[in-house]
């Protein structure tokens, strides 16, 4: 359970945060100036994302919703997208091009809610089982760029940037320069672990090189409470230590899942969700050309589920 608020940043932009590590529930940005409105991000179900939308209403009576900015396609980023009917739906073109590989609601729903006989379900239906994802329809993107992407929202100029794959197959981020503040989706996280869906943890390491460069003071992480330069500096110095190590253990023949452990022992901190941990391995493993590398969502949930566990 989380009570997410409308937190100003600005006279025009606003995070919606949960401040939760919890898996699912994602962060919002909102961007208003001159009756138009911006959004960067949907939430997990229909009923979250209702209650987003009834904030910015109030927050912003007269603004209209035209822009709405998916950071990726991951499911608690855009699976409330169709309560924005009319808007553009705005994604680079690596994170559109890999909508179809995503879980649908259909799926993660009966996996959530079944019987918790494998490491597999039991980890769905702790982590997923509260959420309600009936009646969902997802709904794609209609516009994508590639590079970075320059709009305005009412008056205010924002830049879209393209981080390439890294969390996810593509993942976008929201600069507002204006307000020194940038809405990173997941490829930042605050008090939990990193997840490695892409295959490249060194282009997470690349991308928080990117959100740095922006010179922004705030970043809005896609999960946990509002960030600084410091936090995101640390968080990419670490996810840079976690490569070197794994990598090692590749290159010294550790078998994944020997390596995941010990590096969930060496790096699990205080963070949320250690057994995370294991697709940031898998990652430098597969970048390090070992074969057989679990790659898909359902085997990367199985080793985290495992790891979890070990
Ligand atoms: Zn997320």
């Amino acid at each position: 359970m989380s009570t997410p608020r409308l937190v100003p940043l600005s006279p025009t932009t606003w995070a919606w945060t949960h401040d939760s590590t919890a898996w699912g529930y994602s962060n919002c940005g909102l961007v208003a100036s001159d009756g138009e409105a911006l959004l960067m991000d949907t939430q997990f179900t229909l009923g979250l994302t209702r209650e987003l939308l009834a904030a910015v209403a109030g927050a912003v009576p007269d603004a209209t919703v035209t822009t709405v900015v998916n950071s990726h396609q991951n499911g608690d980023h855009t699976w409330g997208n169709e309560l924005v009917p009319g808007a553009q739906v705005i994604t680079s073109e690596a994170s559109a091009a890999h909508l179809c590989q995503e879980m649908s609601p259909a799926v993660l729903s009966a996996l959530s809610s079944g019987e918790p006989s494998t490491a597999v379900t039991a980890y769905a239906v702790e982590h997923f089982g509260a959420f309600d994802f009936g009646g969902i329809t997802v709904t794609p993107p209609t516009r994508t760029f590639t590079g970075s992407l320059d709009l305005t929202v009412g008056r205010t100029a924002v830049r879209l940037l393209d981080l390439g794959a890294g969390h996810s197959a593509g993942d976008v981020a929201l600069h507002v320069p204006e307000d020194g503040v940038v809405f990173t989706g997941d490829a930042l996280f605050h008090g939990g672990h990193m997840i490695v869906w892409s295959g490249s943890l060194s282009s997470c390491v690349t991308a928080c090189d990117t959100l740095l460069a922006t010179g922004a003071t705030t970043f809005v992480p896609g999960h946990g409470p509002l960030a600084d330069r410091a936090h995101l500096t640390a968080f990419r110095d670490e996810l840079a230590r976690i490569l070197d190590t794994a990598t090692a253990h590749a290159r010294a023949g550790t078998e994944l899942a020997e390596a995941a452990r010990l590096v969930k022992k060496e790096y699990a901190g205080g963070k949320a969700h250690p057994e995370r941990l294991f697709t940031a391995v898998a990652a430098a493993y597969q970048e390090a050309g070992v074969a057989g590398v679990p790659s898909t969502t359902f085997e990367l949930v199985e080793g985290m589920a495992q790891l979890a566990g070990a």
